[in-house]
């Protein structure tokens, strides 16, 4: 175990930043985002969720794939090459961390995606522990641990300082990079820190929340025919909000851009909760709205943990309960097709 003064962070965020980018939450205009270190950035400790998750580092909103650009009759096609230097990802929870493994099933395999797979090889995600879980939180319905997220590098605030310890190679020489920075310490101030954060964790409304009646062991289509599908999804707008801010969400579209020099192929977030959604000659594929809202939450309860060992595909961080406009979510439905109405 390794600690730092929690005064002396900033010295830390701009030693890590000397050698390789380093992306954190980050405020601009009110609202927390991942964005890049720049000298005078601060971590906020009370800041519990950013706005999107930390998805958008590996997975960016919008990024471009290829250029193509016409001169005459030549045509010439140029690739953009994925990015191939290190990074740290700074503050990240245990809930976005878990995030990752549920994207790296869908991106790291056959047919692997080169982009987010050079990313996560060369990102070191470094965690800090929730010191203080909120009401829409809901990772240990999952078998997340907040308090051992299990990144390359994990940290705990206690004791006024940052106690962190590597997990991974990586982490062990992000560690051994930040040298005299650091000194050694035992376990004593991060076990009380796990054990408050613990505390808080128990008494939070949705601690007793449950995954029954959805995972690999319920019938598909016993769920999938549910008739209160459609009550659920009545007030849904569809506006994909839910989408945007989720860090396990991973559709996206590929478009072209004319800039009238060249064309800009690349790719977006999308939402399975558009009408438009995959879209393709013949319409699409759910032309009704009960269709598109079943399918996020049979995809994160019951398609996902079908194909990958029963693992699901929400680590509950509860942010589309705080950002949904009608108060619609995952909870909701759980609470509902699991029996708990
Ligand atoms: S579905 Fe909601 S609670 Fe689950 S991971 Fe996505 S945003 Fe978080
Ligand atoms: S569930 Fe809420 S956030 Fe998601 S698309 Fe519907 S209205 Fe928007």
């Amino acid at each position: 175990m390794k600690k730092i003064a929690f005064s002396q962070i900033d010295n830390l965020l701009a030693a890590i930043a000397a050698t390789q980018k380093l992306y954190m939450p980050v405020e601009t205009a009110g609202q927390y985002n991942y964005g890049e270190w720049t000298p005078g950035t601060t971590y906020n400790p009370d800041v519990l969720h950013t706005v999107k998750s930390a998805k958008s580092v590996f997975f960016p909103q919008s990024e471009d794939l290829i250029r193509f650009k016409r001169d005459g009759m030549n045509l010439s096609i140029s690739p953009v090459a994925p990015e191939d230097e290190d990074f740290v990802v700074f503050g990240v929870h245990a809930c976005d961390v878990k995030g990752f493994a549920v994207l790296d099933r869908v991106f790291l395999y056959d047919p692997v995606d080169a982009y987010y797979t050079s990313r996560r090889k060369h990102g070191t995600i470094f965690s800090v522990m929730c010191k203080a879980p909120e009401e829409t939180c809901f990772c240990g319905a999952f078998g997340i641990d907040a308090t051992e997220p299990g990144a390359d590098v994990d940290s705990w605030i206690a004791d006024d300082a940052l106690v962190m310890r590597a997990n991974t190679e990586k982490g062990e020489k992000l560690l051994e990079s930040l040298g005299s920075l650091l000194t050694d310490c035992d376990d004593t101030a991060a076990d009380q820190a796990k054990a408050e954060t613990k505390e808080i964790l128990g008494k939070l409304p949705l601690a007793d929340l449950n995954t029954n009646g959805f995972g690999k062991d319920v019938d598909l289509l016993t769920l999938f025919n549910r008739p209160e599908w459609k009550e659920l999804a009545s007030g849904c707008l569809g506006c994909g909000t839910c989408t945007y801010v989720c860090p396990t969400c991973q559709c996206y579209d590929v478009r072209d851009y004319n800039t009238g020099k060249e064309i800009q192929r690349f790719r977006v977030w999308d939402s399975c909760m558009y009408s438009d959604f995959t879209m393709m000659a013949h319409g699409t594929n759910r032309p009704d709205h009960t269709q598109r809202f079943r399918q996020r939450f049979m995809h994160k309860l019951k398609y996902y943990p079908d194909r990958y060992e029963g693992v699901f595909g929400c680590v509950g961080c509860g942010r589309c309960l705080q950002k949904c406009p009608i108060s619609m979510n995952i909870v909701k439905v759980m609470k509902k097709l699991g029996g708990e109405a």
